[in-house]
């Protein structure tokens, strides 16, 4: 897929006032520091699109970037950040768990994972939840040039083995890098395939 055209369209938290016309939606989901908002300029070709995080968990919103006129990006707050508030915790879960539940435009997750931890209790959790409300998720590793082949296959190793201890089938693996756009145009393809088989139905 080619991207032509990607721009910010709305950033709120409440699931009632992101964009009603019913386009296609991916989002984006991660530990602060994943690479999340790298990854989104990465894959836009946009230096700026998302804000890099200075300050891990600050972007506690849904933010909504239209793009090709035809599908939303969607960026949601990373989970997990330690010294966020009790309260802005509990924010979170409320209204990305009414978002992922309840949007049904959303085709897709992508769950991003850092390709050099081993798996994490927070990650392993969240995917587990995806997968028991059937919302339909993808995992992506991020910064894979960080580490060399053989540490980066024993990563991905572990996790499809975390992961096969609840679920027999796998969901779709990605592995990507910012700095070298190294899996960008498998990922993007990827959605350009789910967008165009949902045209034909
Ligand atoms: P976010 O909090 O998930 O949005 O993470 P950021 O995109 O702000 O990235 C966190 C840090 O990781 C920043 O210092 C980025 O420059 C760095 N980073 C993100 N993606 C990559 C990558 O693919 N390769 C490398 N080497 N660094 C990355």
């Amino acid at each position: 897929m080619k991207i032509k055209e990607a721009s910010f369209v709305i950033s709120n938290t409440d699931i009632k006032k992101c964009p009603t016309d019913g386009k296609p939606e991916y989002a984006f989901i991660g530990r602060s520091n994943v690479g999340k908002s790298s990854l989104i300029n990465m894959l836009t070709n946009n230096s700026k699109l998302a804000k890099t995080s200075g300050k891990p968990g600050k972007t506690q919103l849904i933010n909504h970037f239209i793009i090709n006129q035809e599908w939303y990006l969607v960026d949601l707050p990373g989970y997990g950040y330690a010294k966020a508030s009790k309260t802005s915790r509990a924010q979170w879960e409320k209204f990305i768990v009414d978002y992922l539940e309840k949007r049904e435009t959303l085709f897709n997750v992508f769950v991003l994972l850092d390709s050099r931890l081993e798996p994490q209790k927070i990650d392993l959790e969240f995917m587990n939840w995806c997968g028991e409300k059937q919302i339909p998720f993808s995992m992506v590793f991020t910064k894979i040039d960080k580490l060399s082949s053989s540490a980066l296959q024993k990563n991905l190793s572990r996790y499809k083995k975390e992961m096969q201890k609840y679920w027999e089938e796998l969901p779709p693996v990605f592995t990507t890098s910012s700095t070298s756009k190294f899996g960008r145009e498998r990922l993007l393809n990827y959605i350009e395939h789910i967008n165009s088989s949902a045209l034909q139905q």
